[in-house]
């Protein structure tokens, strides 16, 4: 697991760690979700008739909360208050075994004596999760959910109900009961969806199964290659490869967003430092979760990583979708312009398709906009298109952005963009994303650096 977020030195601040749990309720005391898999079959192996086995899934606190928190009062506080509310849920965890199922998740097999005592079970852990917490005098009100299943309803396998149940789990914190039992009919979407939520974290402890293929950025008058993007692949054991479309978001929905985007950015950096010794200084560009600027010390780690790596900030660019929306836009612009104090470029990306309008142009202080692929790909044919893609290159330039097509296929489109001044472009017309390695290659042979 990447250590973007809790103790550490600075510099091992973004360095892969495959040692220690991110939570200090972890596997050091808790045994893991195939613990609980295998709990959850040896019970359904016939014991249901004499008593009633619930599968709940404790989610300690929402992720907006944990955000809220860390930005607060910093990560040993955050620690100390989890420990508090564990000891508090000693009352059923001392019953039953708990286990660790997820970011600030656990999960156990309640056996209720009878109707009356599972209720009044789930009715004390919901009082007890939206207890406000006293952690060194201060009170602090964080709020959980419960995501619960009735084994003898739950037909699917224990990796299903599991899934299902964190889910409920997840959005029973949203809701004002604190609880959801869970959905007993996944859908094949559904199920896919829990199975990547619930083995991310996992598989970005292996180190391997998480890969970043390279897109060029090419300069459209003097075509030459002036960057690359980093794009997250996903090696999933059993799904095979899955695009970063479908896993970003639901990664997004947890707090492992931060450990992610952790993992890219180390990734990143040292690639492009070792390209640097190889000769070709080329700028990579990295795509933001909006989440991530609500980590406090985004910028402080980030500049340690790039003084790790002796790389220059003026070498990396992040890029923010216009899709996106902040959730503190107060504490993600200071954050933004302390990146563009510490010299890294910040992008706008997907611009020109998104909600937002121009807004986006004013409060990210971008000194690159992408205008989106979408709009890019069918411009060739479309006079309206046209007509919109050159004000917007106009605009980005009157307020000092370079500007940066993405989607270039055609290479009638090349001509247009070039004829309105556009800066760059990155598309399959030039090259597809690519492993580290064959980029490099590719690179050699098609460009004089
Ligand atoms: P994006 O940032 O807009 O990235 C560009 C996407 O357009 C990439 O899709 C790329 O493969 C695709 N593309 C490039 N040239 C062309 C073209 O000529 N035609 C068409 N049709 N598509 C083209 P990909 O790699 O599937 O990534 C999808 C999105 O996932 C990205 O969109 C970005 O929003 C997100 N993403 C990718 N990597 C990361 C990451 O490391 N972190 C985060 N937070 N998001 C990521
Ligand atoms: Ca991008
Ligand atoms: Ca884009």
């Amino acid at each position: 697991m990447a250590d973007f977020s809790h103790s550490g030195g600075e510099a091992a601040l973004l360095q892969p760690r495959s040692d220690k749990p991110v939570m200090t309720f972890g596997p050091e005391t808790l045994r893991d979700r195939t613990d609980l898999l295998r709990e959850i079959n040896l019970v359904r192996q016939g014991r249901l008739v004499e008593r009633r086995l619930f599968l709940i899934v404790i989610n300690i606190a929402d992720t907006k909360k944990y955000d809220e928190i860390i930005r607060v009062f910093g990560y040993k506080f955050a620690d100390d208050l989890l420990g508090i509310r564990l000891a508090d849920l000693e009352f059923i965890t001392r019953r039953q075994p708990a286990f660790h199922v997820g970011f600030w998740s656990v999960g156990l097999v309640f056996e209720a004596d009878d109707e009356r005592d599972y209720e009044a079970a789930l009715s004390r852990l919901l009082g007890t999760l939206a207890k406000p917490l006293i952690c060194r005098g201060i009170p602090v009100a964080i709020k959980g959910g419960v995501g619960v299943c009735d084994l003898a309803r739950g037909l699917g396998s224990a990796e299903d109900l599991l899934q299902a149940t964190f889910l409920a789990g997840q959005a029973g914190a949203e809701l004002p009961s604190g609880w959801q039992e869970c959905n007993y009919d996944l859908s094949d979407d559904h199920r896919r969806a829990f199975a990547l939520i619930a083995e991310a974290e996992a598989s970005l402890a292996t180190n391997s199964e998480f890969e970043l293929s390279y897109q060029a950025r090419v300069d459209l008058r003097s075509w030459r290659c002036v960057g690359a993007e980093a794009l997250l692949r996903w090696h999933h054991p059993t799904l095979g490869l899955v695009m970063p479309d479908e896993f970003v978001p639901l990664i997004e929905m947890t707090g492992l967003v931060r450990e992610l985007t952790a993992w890219v950015l180390t990734r990143a950096v040292s690639q492009t430092a070792s390209w640097h010794t190889a000769g070709f200084n080329l700028k990579t560009c990295v795509n933001i979760s909006a989440k991530n600027l609500a980590e406090p010390d985004f910028v402080r780690r980030l500049a340690a990583l790039l003084e790790q790596y002796r790389l220059p900030p003026a070498f990396l660019e992040l890029e923010f979708s216009e899709r996106h929306r902040f959730e503190n836009m107060d504490d993600a612009e200071q954050h933004l312009w302390a990146l563009r104090e510490l010299g890294v470029g910040l992008s706008l990306d997907d611009f020109g398709t998104g909600p937002n309008g121009f807004t986006s142009l004013e409060t990210i202080p971008a000194n690159v906009v992408k205008i989106d692929r979408r709009l890019i790909n069918s411009v060739a044919n479309n006079a309206r298109q046209q007509a919109l893609v050159k004000s917007l290159i106009r605009l980005a330039h009157e307020m000092g952005m370079q500007v940066v097509a993405e989607g270039l296929e055609l290479p009638a489109t090349q001509k247009m963009l070039l004829d309105w001044g556009c800066d760059a472009a990155q598309g399959f017309l030039i090259n597809r994303p690519m492993p580290a390695e064959p980029f490099m290659a590719w690179l050699s042979k098609a460009f004089v650096n």
